[in-house]
């Protein structure tokens, strides 16, 4: 109460004041496909192609009117702006601190404003991709989409180079000791159980003199280079041929080694060398192979 007047009473008061607003042709439609469906729609310029989200009956830009040009957009955004709310307000969808972001949805021209959850608020920062989680129960309005989170951006598997990125003399390697285990499971796998690799007695009447191991074994190290280091992931290999030097005695430590020779542009494939070399730095084998790197589409 004011008491400072001295000719008439001022009284403090409260009216309670309920309101409804009428959301218009325009943002009704706009709340019941977001409410019934679940789906984000916009109005689209014909004429300057904008699409406006929220959607608005004429082009603010060319005055045309676009009330009936309905098109749908993606729930998946890039925040353009950002703020960190700290005050809190009884008014307020959640409980600060928050985000609230401008998010400009794909396939929209105007951002709308929304929250974003599942980021720090140390860590926002904008053009990050973010997706729309919808309410598990709708008050048919924007809230029916309860917050926007980010997007996980990293790819599923880090696929290898494509042929773009190939560049002649880039080469990778993948070392290995060759154990007795690894022969007598060589010989499971492939069904060779030639005595050479098995039986030491008989092995001591071959030029070897001793058990040596299956030549494909250590062939078989350039696939970890070849499959997941160069190209690597996503790469197929339509040929490859393989020339052995000497002999792989158990304990050896081979080395697989595959360098890019040659880009055959017509094919986007490319031509590599292959070495296999053994701890003496001997050459074990030599050959070479074609590799079709990962499509660039597959990277996206
Ligand atoms: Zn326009």
């Amino acid at each position: 109460m004011n008491t400072e007047s001295k000719d008439c009473f001022v009284v403090d008061g409260k009216l309670a004041l309920p309101y409804q607003y009428f959301a218009g042709r325009t943002g009704s439609r706009f709340l019941i496909s977001l409410r019934d469906e679940k789906k984000i729609k916009g109005l689209k310029c014909n004429k300057c192609n904008k699409v406006f989200v929220p959607p608005r009956s004429s082009c603010e830009k060319c005055f045309e009117d676009i009330s009936n040009n309905w098109v749908d957009v993606a729930s998946t955004g890039t925040v353009t702006g950002f703020t960190i709310i700290r005050y809190e307000e009884p008014h307020q969808p959640v409980k600060p601190p928050y985000i609230q972001a401008l998010i400009k949805l794909d396939g929209a021209d105007t951002p709308i404003v929304h929250i974003v959850k599942g980021v720090a608020l140390t860590k926002m920062k904008t053009g990050i991709k973010v997706k729309a989680v919808f309410a598990k129960s709708t008050t048919a309005t924007l809230m029916d989409i309860d917050h926007f989170k980010p997007v996980d951006e990293k790819p599923k598997f880090e696929l290898g180079y494509t042929y773009d990125e190939l560049e002649i003399g880039m080469s990778a390697s993948f070392t290995k000791t060759i154990s007795e285990t690894d022969v007598y499971l060589f010989a499971g796998i492939s069904g060779d159980f030639n005595p050479m690799h098995l039986n030491e007695e008989f092995a001591k009447l071959t030029p070897f003199g001793t058990r040596i191991a299956h030549g494909a074994l250590p062939q078989s190290l350039i696939a970890p280079v070849l499959g997941m280091k160069l190209p690597g992931l996503g790469t197929v290999i339509p040929e490859i041929t393989v020339r052995f030097r000497k002999p792989t005695y158990f304990g050896d430590t081979i080395t697989a080694t595959g360098e890019v020779v040659e880009k055959i542009e017509k094919k986007k494939w490319v031509r590599m060398e292959l070495r296999w070399t053994n701890q003496k730095d001997e050459l074990v084998a030599e050959g070479s192979c074609l590799a079709i790197p990962p499509a660039a589409f597959l990277k996206k």
